[in-house]
Formats: C-alpha cells, structure tokens, sequence
C-alpha cells in the first residue's frame, strides 16, 4: 500500500523563537508515522520568521516556507496552508507550542479508523487570563445562539482534515474566512478531542481584541441571518407599544379633558428609537460590506515567496 503522506499547517507570526522548537518536536513525531510535510506560513512577521524558516527548510527539505506580503491574519494564513498542502490528511496548529505534539499520534489513529475530521476541543486551564476565558465562553455562547450550527465550546484550529475534506473547503467560493464555522457546518464524520493547551512558549498572544471582535463578527454575519430578524421583532414591539400609547393619548383627550404634555419622556423615547435604529443599521450595514467585500472577488492573500515548487504539489 502506497504510503500515507501526512501534511502539517502552521501560521505563524513573529515566532522565530517557537518554530525551532516545535518543528524539532514534530519531526521527531512525523517520522516515526511516515512521509510528511510541515508547510509553516509566515503571516507579514517583522521579527526574522521568514529567515527562521528558511534555514529550517535548509536543514529539512519536508518543511516549507509560504511568506505573505503582509499581515493578511490567522485564519488566511491556515487557508494558505490548506490550499498548498497535498498531503493525504492535513494537520493544522498554533506556532506557540499550546498545541500539544503529542496529540498527533491520537488525531492520526482517529483518522484511521474512519473520521474525516478530528477536532479538538481545549479544556480550561489556569494559564489563560479571565478575561480570555470569559471572552470565549461568550463567543461560543454568541455563535451557538446566533446559528444552527453548534460549536464546542473551546473548538481550536487544532485539527485534522482528511484529503476530501480540504478539498471542499477550497472550493467553497467565499473570501470572509471563519473556518471553525465552515468546519462545522461542512459535516462528514467529526470526531472531537480534549487536550489541555500549554502556555504560550515564547512571546505573546496576537489575538488581541479588535482581532477576536473581527472574527466574531465574520463569524456572526457569515453563518446567520437571526441579527436581521431582530429589527422585524425590533420594529413590531415598538409599534405595539405606540399603539397602546395612542389609545392611551386618546382616551385621556377624549374621556378625562387632560392633554397629556412631557419634554422629557419626547425625548427619552427619540433618543431611545434612534439609538434603535442606528444600531440595526450598523447590523445592516455589516451585511452590506460582507457583500461588498465578497463581490470584489480579490484573493485571499498574496504569496511574496515560498519554497514550494509545482514539482511538491505533485510529490504524492
Ligand atoms: N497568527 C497568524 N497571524 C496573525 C495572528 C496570529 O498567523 O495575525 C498565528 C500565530 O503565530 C499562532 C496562531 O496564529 O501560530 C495563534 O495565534 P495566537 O497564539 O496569538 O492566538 P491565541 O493562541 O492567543 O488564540
Ligand atoms: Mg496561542
């Protein structure tokens, strides 16, 4: 039987000091299993990751260098890797060592015995910060509410993705990537894993907030319609309560002679309705440039240089 070829994806950003570490980690791994290929992207890093990669590649002729042009983030560096990689199942993980190596053989087996995906899902530790915890219980909470899809609470880009698998998501035709979403709503057989995340090796954690509130909201907007309905609910309460009111303005002029007067609660519901509706229009308006940004067709990311050659895409 022709040997399995097993592809491993890494994004990274200014991690010159971690990729050392886990790409002797993970051949050491990989090469008691088989062929494989560490395709490690680097994201627009500004320390010396690229040069770091090279030399890892001099060493190594299975890992590789994708280098984008800029900063284009995480989830277009991990499409970038699935896109090149051409191995039989493909492997995606942090560059921080909080995804454990020693996982692999585990998520391997599962493959082999029937799963097209193996995902994990990382138990809380005590290495997270409150705020990084209580702002991803939110976001699954969020994500779970808002679609039909059901996230596990805690589900990482640590995953394994059988060949046919890949193949889907790089035909799927949308820019705006959220693939924890896209991985979940692609179906096949799933099989999901606990680990516990380590601490980051070296350097700190990119995802900061304006980052995760980007991602949420792709993810929010991408996979659901349910923010556009509450402007139907929205707009059918308040006319409800106009109506009341209304009968109540009447019934006082009509039965009681007493005008009713009030500045202050004019105002209060004016302030309160145009917030209202400046707010469904931000939601609207999140749609619109989802659109916007779909219809432009430009490329998810632009590669600068890479040590793959077309002869790697056909290696297998
Ligand atoms: N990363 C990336 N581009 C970015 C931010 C992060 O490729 O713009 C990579 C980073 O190098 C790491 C992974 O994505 O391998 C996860 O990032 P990080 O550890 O900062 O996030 P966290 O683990 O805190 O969610
Ligand atoms: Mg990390």
């Amino acid at each position: 039987m022709k040997q399995k070829l097993i592809s491993v994806v890494i994004p990274a950003f200014n991690e010159q000091d971690n990729l050392p570490v886990l790409v002797s980690e993970l051949t050491s791994v990989l090469k008691k299993i088989g062929l494989y290929e560490i395709l490690i992207v680097n994201d627009g890093s500004t320390d010396k990751t690229e040069s770091v990669i090279e030399e890892l590649h001099r060493s190594d002729k299975c890992v590789h260098l994708i280098s984008f042009t800029r900063n284009f983030g995480h989830q277009y560096a991990l499409k970038a890797g699935l896109d090149r990689a051409c191995g039989d199942c493909v492997i995606s993980m942090d560059a921080d060592l909080q995804h454990p190596v020693s996982l692999i053989p585990t998520m391997i087996r599962e493959w082999q015995d029937g799963n097209d995906i193996v995902y994990t899902v990382r138990r809380e530790t005590n290495n997270e910060s409150w705020f990084k915890k209580m702002s991803s219980r939110l976001f699954y909470r969020f994500f779970n509410f808002l679609t039909d899809l059901r996230l596990p609470r805690g589900a990482a880009d640590f995953r394994l993705l059988d060949r046919k698998v890949v193949d889907q998501i790089k035909s799927l035709p949308e820019r705006m990537l959220f693939l924890r979403g896209m991985i979940s709503w692609i179906g096949f057989t799933q099989k999901g894993i606990a680990y516990t995340p380590a601490r980051r090796l070296n350097g700190s954690s990119s995802y900061t907030l304006r980052k995760m509130v980007a991602l949420a909201a792709t993810g929010a907007v991408s996979f659901s319609l349910k923010p556009l309905r509450v402007a139907i609910y929205l707009g059918l309460f308040v006319a409800f309560m106009g109506c009341l009111f209304t009968a109540y303005v009447l019934y006082m002029r009509l039965f009681n002679g007493s005008v009713i007067s009030g500045w202050a609660s004019l105002m209060s519901v004016t302030l309160i309705l145009g917030g209202a509706q400046l707010f469904m229009m931000g939601i609207i308006g999140e749609y619109i440039g989802m659109i916007f940004m779909e219809t432009k067709h430009r490329p998810q990311y632009i590669i600068s240089k890479t040590t793959l050659t077309s002869k790697d895409n056909h290696e297998k």
